[in-house]
């Protein structure tokens, strides 16, 4: 239940009320003093888990600032913005809608580390926890922004060159907690926009997971009313997809180069972080503008961190389209995404079909493959034992370099399985490398349980 991310699992099963109010009281004592401010994506089981975390948070003596249904990065920039203790979300970002999840603020406005989660872990499992006596237990008030954070994203982008601009655009927040904000802050840019699944009314017309595949309305949409640019969230907003003007859904890879690209641009030189699993395609945006690229292992609080110890104006995951801007708040935000990607486009006038097909192109191919976590751990040693001597990057899993290709494996931070992510310069070396490095995992796998046999 516990992840890299927080908490996570389906309702009723894996995550219950129960647990929540529990996790909930631990990390309200962990937190030891401030209001902490709560916001939801609008999965039909926000309200009953928010019951649980506000009774949780109350007990622990926390008074606890609530913004209802809100996109995770407006409660991360509520949580700094409000001076609170913490914050806590109420999401399970793009998984399927029987899940749900917790995710927690640190009193900085940051991520809680790996370090942090594993503490609250111990605490809530050894129930250490002293409920507040009845005179000091917690209130539960209404977190109220009055616009700040909307006006926080508009400051940072040209608003003047986007409102001459007048961009056409069609925005897909899947229902999410997006439909509640993007809309708004795109036409308060001058945008001409069109809004489809934008009703956070608990039902889900397309899968949650903004994949190719499940933007097919939104692509038909944008050819129909030969809008300039189409943008999809997942549930909490966080993560954004871009559809070009031709209708063609774009990587997520993408959105996070489009934005890179242009602030480079405008600031050479700077520094960018982001993750081993993110594409090659920074390496040569960042090689264009003399900036320095770090990686780090795949996670949001393992590249925020990096950013802090650099002091990089920009960062983001790639494989999550998500883009960090430290001016607004260190957090991955799909909105933000969407006001920046439009900002590149008014700036060169350019299409995004025109500002992707300046870059380099590379192909990737994903695969997964259930495996516990210990049994991963040990075909990941394999691997290592196995191309000893070749090019190879150990920051999360195994990463094999070859002549500017790679393949990587890794245990996944939320799932039992392993992740096999290639990449190279055409669809058919990208698949080769998968298959070659998904035949040796699957043979260490069969050796394993030879030996435990
Ligand atoms: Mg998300």
């Amino acid at each position: 239940m516990f992840t890299i991310s927080g908490v996570r699992g389906v309702v009723g099963e894996t995550l219950t009320a129960q647990a929540a109010l529990q996790i909930s009281a631990s990390f309200g004592a962990w937190l030891g003093r401030g209001p902490v401010v709560v916001g939801r994506d609008t999965r039909p089981t926000g309200q009953m888990i928010a019951a649980a975390v506000f009774a949780g948070l109350a007990s622990a003596g926390r008074d606890v600032l609530d913004l209802g249904l809100a996109p995770s990065p407006k409660v991360v920039f509520a949580t700094k913005c409000l001076g609170a203790g913490g914050g806590m979300i109420i999401t399970a970002s793009h998984n399927p809608p029987d899940w749900n999840g917790l995710k927690f603020i640190g009193p900085d406005g940051l991520p809680l580390t790996e370090a942090e989660l594993l503490t609250l872990r111990r605490d809530w499992s050894e129930g250490v926890f002293k409920p507040a006596n009845w005179h000091s237990v917690g209130r539960i008030l209404p977190g109220r922004l009055s616009g700040r954070y909307e006006k926080a994203i508009i400051d940072c982008v040209d608003a003047q060159a986007l409102r001459k601009a007048r961009l056409n655009v069609v925005v897909d927040p899947g229902n999410g907690a997006g439909s509640l904000v993007t809309p708004f802050v795109l036409r308060q840019l001058g945008c001409n926009l069109t809004a489809i699944n934008a009703s956070p009314d608990g039902t889900f017309p397309r899968p949650i997971e903004p994949t190719k595949e499940a933007l097919s309305g939104l692509a038909e949409a944008v050819k129909a009313s030969s809008a300039d640019v189409g943008f999809a969230h997942d549930c909490d907003a966080d993560r954004l997809v871009c559809v070009s003007e031709t209708g063609e859904v774009l990587p997520e890879d993408m959105t996070l180069a489009i934005v890179l690209d242009s602030f480079l641009r405008a600031n050479p030189g700077s520094v960018f972080v982001t993750n081993v699993a993110s594409s090659s395609v920074f390496d040569d945006i960042a090689g264009k503008y003399h900036s320095k690229v770090h990686r780090t292992r795949v996670g949001e609080s393992f590249v925020v961190q990096r950013m802090i110890e650099t002091g990089a104006p920009i960062g983001g995951e790639g494989s999550c389209g998500g883009v960090i801007l430290p001016n607004l708040s260190y957090t991955r935000d799909g909105i933000l995404a969407a006001a920046k990607v439009l900002e590149a486009l008014a700036e060169t006038g350019e299409t995004p079909s025109a500002v992707t097909g300046r870059m380099p192109k590379f192909f990737s191919v994903r695969t997964r493959l259930p495996l516990s976590r210990g049994d991963a751990d040990r075909v990941i040693e394999a691997l290592l034992e196995r191309h000893r001597g070749e090019e190879i990057d150990t920051t999360d899993g195994f990463k094999l370099l070859r002549r500017g290709e790679w393949v990587l494996v890794r245990a996944s931070g939320t799932e039992p399985i392993v992740r096999i992510m290639s990449e190279a310069q055409s669809i058919e070396s990208a698949q080769g490398l998968n298959d070659e490095l998904r035949a040796e995992v699957e043979e260490t796998v069969a050796s394993l349980r030879r030996d435990r046999a």
